[in-house]
């Protein structure tokens, strides 16, 4: 699960940090809201947690845009402030739920998974394109039923791809998403995955379903 934190307050930062990364969280931290808006433009967080009095620009601002980008991960908004009003403001512009300060962060903890349930309400088993059948428990893949024999990198790059069928992802959001966050090598890692996964799940097939966008990235879809 991958959460952004966008604070301005060192401290509160930090203990956040830690306490989801020991939560099994993959943190990462803005420390203005313009850093904030950008990464989760960038990136698809599991969920958000929004500081409202932030540098640049403030955290009404950073929910705003991300609605009107049509960026769906949910958010919490914490902050200092109470008014009845602010909080209307928040639900109104798209926040999920509000916390005040000073909080316990068992109950920020709590109110986070209560999100992520709310977002996720069940993962989906199985995921189907034409032939192509991956069933995410067992972590088995089949095309036309015959079994795919793929490393687990292999299997999380397919069902990234799957998962999205019919959107094109870049070669960072894919880097991102299946080799950690900080992946700060080149993207190369990833076209020679994609190779060897298409070598396995397209190559023995007439109908092909991974495609190259030129410079933009890779699709899942039936005909391109
Ligand atoms: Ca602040």
């Amino acid at each position: 699960m991958r959460i952004l934190i966008i604070e301005d307050e060192a401290k509160t930062a930090k203990f956040l940090k830690k306490g989801f990364g020991e939560s099994g969280f993959v943190v990462e931290i803005a420390k203005d809201g313009l850093d904030g808006l950008h990464l989760a433009l960038e990136i698809d967080f599991d969920v958000i947690i929004l500081d409202l009095m932030l540098p640049h620009i403030d955290g009404w601002q950073v929910l705003e845009r991300l609605r009107q980008a049509d960026r769906q991960s949910p958010v919490l908004v914490l902050t200092a402030l109470d008014a009845v009003h602010e909080r209307v403001r928040g639900f109104e512009l798209g926040a999920d739920d509000y916390l005040v300060k000073p909080f316990a962060f068992s109950e920020l903890l709590a109110r986070i998974r209560s999100l992520l349930r709310r977002a996720s309400p069940r993962q989906q088993e199985t995921i189907r394109l034409a032939d192509l059948e991956i069933d995410t428990l067992r972590q088995r893949a089949t095309r036309a039923g015959q079994r795919l024999y793929l490393t687990s990198k292999e299997f999380l790059l397919l069902s990234l791809l799957a998962r999205h069928a019919g959107e094109v992802l870049s070669r960072t959001l894919i880097a991102e998403a299946v080799w950690d966050m900080n992946f700060d090598s080149d993207t190369n890692v990833v076209d020679v995955n994609m190779r060897r996964l298409r070598g396995k799940v397209d190559e023995p097939f007439s109908l092909k379903l991974i495609h190259t966008v030129r410079g933009a990235g890779y699709v899942m879809e039936t005909e391109r």
